[in-house]
């Protein structure tokens, strides 16, 4: 073979890896790089949180939406005259100060007519049982969530080593699950809907909350979002599969534009990524007296081109 076809053959090998690894429109290389940096500005929000079920004020995030949730996030409160969705039921320890949080916001805890978990670990669904007690609110989750949550077990990879401790990980108390949601579901109370999208990677049905909350008259399409979940190394999550996960990257290309970004943790909510600086303690400060920060349509779509081009980098680790 000539040189030249040599050369020709290496640089199209080059770029076909370059083309591999770039997001699909609507994502460009711009946004994957953007996300790049919010995703390492997010890690250092996180590494602040020390105590991740440390109490935290409540507080209006946009709307009828609310923060009542602790240090890490964790739960919020879509509100309405006829009953209200808390979704996110937080870490055991933190019951009575969610309940407080609540209360604190003029909201009564009879008034809570479901309570959405988007998945099946300790820090989101430790106090789901109790809650139930004290709402007696039906509790939802993603269909593949539900044998974990009835068994009060930490959802984990089914190829993890054994637990030495021979607890099976982490455990909280059980919750019956009224409601097994699968994706695309609507959730509806009184004039309030919330859509289930469910996407398989941190555990096996992990499930985002898509809905609509009026501000200063306009409307706003809000994402909580659940969970990212790319280890280096793939094959270490179990709950990871090439073919779910480019399911997921397209699911997040149809729910665009997102104009307020939340996670189950304040370190990376669009409210929180958009202060150019500060500390997790001084964002969350702003975010009280200032809502606007979490309107911001490139925060999910930049995460999630970032996202896709780390997934295509790591999939030879998966097979
Ligand atoms: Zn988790």
């Amino acid at each position: 073979m000539k040189r030249t076809s040599v050369a020709i053959l290496a640089l199209a090998a080059a770029v076909s890896v370059v083309h591999a690894q770039a997001p699909k429109a609507p994502f460009t290389r711009e946004d994957a790089e953007a996300g790049k940096k919010l995703v390492a500005t997010s890690l250092e929000l996180r590494a602040q949180i020390k105590d991740t079920a440390a109490p935290a004020d409540p507080f209006k995030i946009l709307g009828n939406l609310y923060f009542v949730g602790s240090a890490n996030g964790e739960s919020y409160l879509l509100t309405s005259p006829q009953g209200h969705i808390l979704m996110g039921a937080g870490f055991e320890a933190a019951v009575d100060r969610t309940q407080k949080n609540i209360e604190a916001l003029g909201f009564k805890m009879s008034d809570i007519k479901a309570i959405l978990l988007n998945h099946s670990h300790v820090d989101q669904s430790g106090a789901a049982a109790e809650l139930k007690r004290r709402t007696g609110a039906p509790v939802m989750a993603g269909f593949a969530e539900v044998p974990y949550l009835q068994r009060g077990i930490h959802a984990q990879s089914p190829f993890a080593p054994p637990d030495p401790s021979g607890r099976g990980g982490p455990r909280y108390p059980a919750v019956t699950v009224d409601r097994a949601l699968h994706d695309g579901e609507v959730v509806q109370v009184g004039p309030l809907k919330v859509t289930a999208y469910l996407a398989p990677g941190h555990s096996p049905s992990s499930t985002s909350w898509l809905y609509t909350v009026r501000d200063g008259g306009r409307d706003y399409r809000v994402l909580e979002f659940c969970c990212w979940e790319y280890p280096d190394d793939l094959s270490r999550q179990g709950f990871i599969t090439e073919a779910t996960t480019r399911r997921t990257i397209d699911l997040w290309r149809t729910l665009l534009p997102i104009d307020v970004y939340l996670e189950v943790g304040a370190y990376a909510w669009s409210g929180t990524l958009t202060q150019p600086s500060g500390t997790i303690t001084e964002r969350m400060a702003r975010l009280k007296t200032d809502n606007k920060l979490f309107i911001n349509r490139d925060v999910f779509r930049q995460l999630s081109a970032a996202r896709e081009v780390e997934f295509e980098a790591k999939l030879p680790t998966l097979r």
